[in-house]
């Protein structure tokens, strides 16, 4: 892969997704010493997204690799479905520049390619919009889907891995995001 053209494509992504951040900031609880996102899921990496956490791991002292590296051991033996990330380190991202495309996402309300709305998990949790989060049906209340409010486009509005693969930027980039698969599988 070329480092310099996924950099150029993260410059833009991560223009796009502070400005989704404060288009919806009223609905967000995003705050440093969080870190819902990163203690319960799967993390779907795609072959892009491991290959530049990889760079930015092998640029970390072998002490950090080392102790990374055990907890990933211990996680592929016991093999969960849902985990603690295994970079995640007194609740902050310890390799948060060369983070997925999905953590970077993280938190936000977003669209699947149908259209339906993509909620924040921590809904569930009183957080991320809470206020617009019917929890017995799990999805967003009637009253926000009538606001469309949040249906402000920025060019990545849609944050799912497949329409994000078909963006002209990345298309022009070269690049190729490859299979998508749970993070301690790349290993
Ligand atoms: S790589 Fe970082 S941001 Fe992504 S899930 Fe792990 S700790 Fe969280």
């Amino acid at each position: 892969m070329s480092i310099e053209n996924y950099e150029k494509f993260l410059e833009v992504f991560n223009d796009d997704l502070a400005k989704m951040f404060d288009n919806q900031k009223e609905h967000l609880h995003c705050k440093e010493g969080c870190s819902f996102c990163c203690e319960r899921g799967d993390y779907p990496f795609s072959h892009l997204d491991f290959e530049y956490l990889m760079y930015g791991f092998k640029q970390q002292d072998k002490a950090y690799q080392d102790m990374i590296m055990e907890k990933i051991k211990k996680l592929k033996a016991e093999n969960p479905k849902s985990y603690v990330c295994p970079f995640l380190i007194d609740k902050k991202c310890s390799i948060y520049q060369y983070r997925s495309i999905t953590c970077r996402t993280f938190g936000l309300l977003s669209q699947f390619s149908d259209g339906e709305a993509s909620i924040p998990f921590c809904a569930n949790l009183d957080l991320n919009y809470s206020k617009y989060f019917d929890k017995e049906k799990q999805c967003i209340t009637k009253e926000l889907a009538e606001k469309r409010d949040w249906i402000v486009q920025p060019r990545v509005f849609s944050l799912n891995i497949k329409t994000i693969r078909n963006l002209d930027l990345v298309k022009e980039l070269g690049l190729d995001f490859g299979e998508v698969k749970s993070l301690i599988h790349w290993f």
